[in-house]
């Protein structure tokens, strides 16, 4: 029981270091866009908001998420190291800005293609669930710019042989509209934020998500994609395997059913012990609207509550959870958080 708790306020701290992680890639200058070699033909373009994939087709390129506002241009830039090839199409896996915002940037004649709830999501713009301050809305400044105008419902398939493309639906989960992008020629896939990394799942209500669905999409991707061997996260630092996303649903089934059988037995999260401990990291330079309000509104939320707290701040941080953001600062973050971990899994075990 005492061990359930503990995991319980890790998988919390896990939580909230997951959603830093997944949202603390923000624009803080100078815009810097790494590149991940996946195949020949195939490229993930890190920095900036969600994991970008650029597949190099015959005759074009297709790029699967544009990042946060201003992340485009530098997109762009970096495709022109990788191919000489023009980009002809975009591919939403979701509506969130961090996905979404570079659209703009691409040249009118890109075709954007999204799930048609993605469609309705990015026209409407809502804020993210949970975050203070919505992303910038670039839809609505650049007059329309950026909205995807071809949709599919369950199932589409782009181009044929070697630039198939084929996209599905399972469900709700992260949004309404998350599209899982198959490469079959590849055996790749891009999973968006349905995937976002393995951690505690991130969902946003505003935008359709759903905690009690996310676990049925997942089991439903795995069950029907065949023929993947290699998963590119929403944000993740490296690529992931099918393995991986059974691991991943079976976890999401769990934490389910311990909400639900909590929920029967009438427990709510008044009831969490009071003990239970939190480790928060803070990026001073975070540039993500509204993260940073949020977490000082959690820290004081905790300390109004008089719960135990370890708070890190990093004034001059980007990224302080993002192994990418490598520095002195970032490492002994990190480090931290593991003996965190550490002394609190010990702890669990006496
Ligand atoms: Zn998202």
């Amino acid at each position: 029981m005492r061990r359930g708790f503990v995991l319980g306020a890790l998988l919390t701290v896990g939580a909230l270091s997951a959603a830093v992680a997944a949202y603390q890639q923000g624009a803080a200058a100078p815009k810097v866009v790494t590149v991940d070699k996946i195949k020949d033909n195939l490229f993930v373009l890190k920095g900036g908001g969600g994991n970008t994939a650029v597949f190099v087709g015959t005759n074009g390129v297709v790029v699967v998420d544009t990042k946060l506002a201003g992340w485009g241009q530098p997109i762009l830039s970096k495709i022109k190291e990788l191919t000489p090839k023009p980009v002809t199409t975009i591919i939403n896996t979701h509506s969130h800005g961090d996905h979404t915002s570079g659209n703009v940037e691409f040249p009118a004649t890109v075709e954007i293609v999204a799930h048609q709830n993605t469609k309705t999501n990015v026209e409407a713009w809502p804020p993210v669930y949970g975050l203070a301050n919505a992303f910038p809305n670039v839809v609505k400044e650049s007059g329309g710019k950026g909205v995807p105008k071809k949709t599919f419902k369950d199932k589409m398939t782009l181009g044929s042989g070697g630039d198939r493309i084929d996209l599905f639906y399972f469900g709700r989960g992260h949004t309404n509209g998350d599209a899982w992008v198959v490469f079959p020629a590849l055996r790749v896939m891009h999973a968006g934020d349905m995937f976002a990394s393995k951690s505690i799942p991130i969902m946003d209500s505003n935008a359709g998500g759903s905690g009690v669905e996310f676990a049925e999409t997942l089991t439903k991707a795995f069950n029907t994609i065949k023929g993947v061997d290699t998963i590119i996260t929403g944000h993740s630092a490296t690529t992931m395997t099918m393995d991986d996303l059974k691991v991943f649903a079976d976890f999401n089934r769990d934490f389910l059913n311990a909400v639900r059988d909590a929920k029967k037995a009438g427990k709510s999260v008044d009831d969490l012990p009071s003990d239970l401990p939190l480790f928060i990291a803070r990026a001073g330079q975070d540039q993500l609207p509204g993260l940073n309000d949020s977490i000082d509104r959690l820290v004081l939320k905790a300390l109004a509550l008089n719960r135990p707290l370890t708070l890190v701040n990093y004034p001059a941080g980007a990224h302080a959870f993002d192994l990418l953001d490598d520095s002195p600062a970032s490492r002994s973050i990190v480090r931290q958080v593991l003996d965190f971990l550490r002394t609190q899994l010990t702890r669990a075990g006496s």
